[in-house]
């Protein structure tokens, strides 16, 4: 989006007012004569309320915007006010919003609203392209130009989750990685020869029934060459889950299971666009979860990068299988301070918490509570699930050492005492974005289908910790 400087003369500002009692606008602004809509009683200031009116004089549209009580306000709150009113401009195909009052969480309502994934459609939607600023500050135009460069990365995550599965293969999730590498990025993407050769036989596993080749995706983010600190990012890339021979009944969203690897490639996005002085080192384990002759079958044992066998007690529960081997292989080779796993991994956090909030499960408490309180700044929910030694009875093998599945019951947690596994003494969060990543419906200021969840969470993490 671009920015440019705003007049009274505009094709659309969005003037927001508040209330001063119940249901009562103050209309004291001296810029407009807004006494026809307040002798009408049409507008009312609440919350959300949008009322375009024509002066006139000066800009050719007002975009009335209730703010509601302004004691009442939070960040959350001006994000939705300013989606709704980006909605109602893209709905009239306005192209360029003029704006009056800034802050960061008015720049987030308008990109996160702003977006329409049209790959496919012949008629495209009308966005907002440009955002014109009324008398603001050098500070409130870094601001704004900081937040539309981070919504760089999620709008890359969005669109790679909504691609065609065939468009979004392990191989176009390489491509994108290698177009990110510059002077302090490097990028490695090894194939399924190097996997055979290092022994991720678990990612091997689960890529044999597919006819695309697996791969592992390593982008190495070097924003801080002094820092020693580097935290790895790993994003599940799942590019199409039919199950395995333990075949779904209902597949229709499960291209979006590579959105952790999307969130992870929109995060290096972001970070190159603001130039983020951090180290990030992100690892992609790619494949389908396809059927075939080929397939991995269950009741079979395969043995780990890290060396522990694993009995396949279900062809379905392929995330941690694949994320097991990419943990441990990068726990190995980079020695990071921290891990941040992201992944579509678990029908049960949908079970617990629909589609509002992410599964957070975490061997340290300092790490947890620091992505607990980049969750409310950015209002990405994460709520905590417990990882007990008890529930790792649950996941008993006769055969290997460890069963991907288990018996019944506590699903997202299994999920997490399996990764658990493989994390060795590293403080470590998985991120359980099976409820949040991928929307049945638009819902306030999300659209449907992908959100690039966990693009803002992190770099707000990265950006604050
Ligand atoms: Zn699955």
């Amino acid at each position: 989006m671009k920015l440019l400087s705003g007049s009274l003369n505009d094709d659309c500002i969005i003037l927001p007012l508040w209330q001063k009692g119940e249901h009562t606008p103050d209309f004291k602004d001296k810029n407009f004569d807004l006494r026809a809509v307040q002798a009408s009683k049409d507008f009312k200031a609440d919350e959300g309320e949008v009322l375009f009116v024509y002066p006139e004089k000066g800009a050719k549209r007002l975009l009335l915007l209730g703010m509601g009580k302004k004691e009442e306000m939070t960040p959350e709150r001006y994000r939705r006010a300013y989606a709704t009113a980006t909605k109602a401009a893209n709905s009239k195909k306005i192209k360029t919003l003029t704006l009056m009052d800034y802050n960061k969480a008015i720049a987030e309502g308008i990109a996160l609203a702003n977006y329409a994934f049209d790959t496919y459609k012949t008629e495209k939607r009308s966005l907002i392209e440009a955002v014109s600023l009324l008398k603001a500050t050098p500070k409130n135009l870094a601001e704004f130009a900081r937040v539309f460069t981070v919504f760089e990365g999620v709008y890359a995550a969005r669109n790679m989750v909504n691609l065609n599965a065939d468009d979004m293969t392990p191989a176009h999730l390489a491509a994108f990685a290698e177009k990110l590498s510059g002077p302090h990025i490097k990028v490695h993407v090894h194939d399924k020869i190097w996997l055979k050769k290092k022994g991720l036989n678990l990612l091997l596993a689960v890529s044999k029934g597919s006819v695309v080749d697996p791969a592992l995706i390593v982008i190495e983010y070097r924003g801080d060459a002094k820092s020693k600190e580097n935290t790895m990012v790993v994003g599940k890339g799942v590019t199409y889950d039919t199950g395995g021979l333990n075949l779904k009944t209902e597949m229709g969203d499960m291209k979006c299971d590579m959105a952790g690897a999307a969130a992870a490639l929109g995060l290096i996005v972001a970070a190159k666009g603001v130039a983020l002085k951090k180290n990030i080192t992100v690892i992609i384990p790619t494949t389908e979860n396809a059927i075939s002759g080929a397939s991995y079958k269950q009741g079979d044992v395969y043995t780990s990068y890290l060396g522990k066998t694993v009995e396949i007690d279900n062809t379905d529960a392929e995330g941690r299988l694949i994320l097991a081997d990419a943990l441990a292989w990068g726990n190995k080779e980079y020695k990071p301070t921290r891990i941040i796993d992201m992944a579509t991994l678990t029908g049960g956090v949908v079970v617990a918490f629909a589609e509002e909030v992410t599964g957070l499960m975490s061997n340290d408490e300092a790490l947890a509570g620091k992505i607990q309180t980049a969750s409310a700044r950015t209002f990405e929910r994460v709520w905590p699930l417990p990882l007990y030694d008890e529930f790792k009875d649950l996941l008993k093998s006769d055969i290997a050492d460890i069963k991907n599945c288990g018996s019944k019951g506590a699903s997202s947690i299994k999920g997490g005492i399996f990764l658990k596994e493989f994390v060795g003494d590293t403080p470590w969060a998985h991120l359980d974005i099976a409820g949040t990543a991928y929307l049945d419906g638009e819902k306030r200021y999300l659209p449907k289908g992908a959100t690039g969840v966990g693009v803002r969470l992190l770099m707000d993490f990265l950006e604050n910790e």
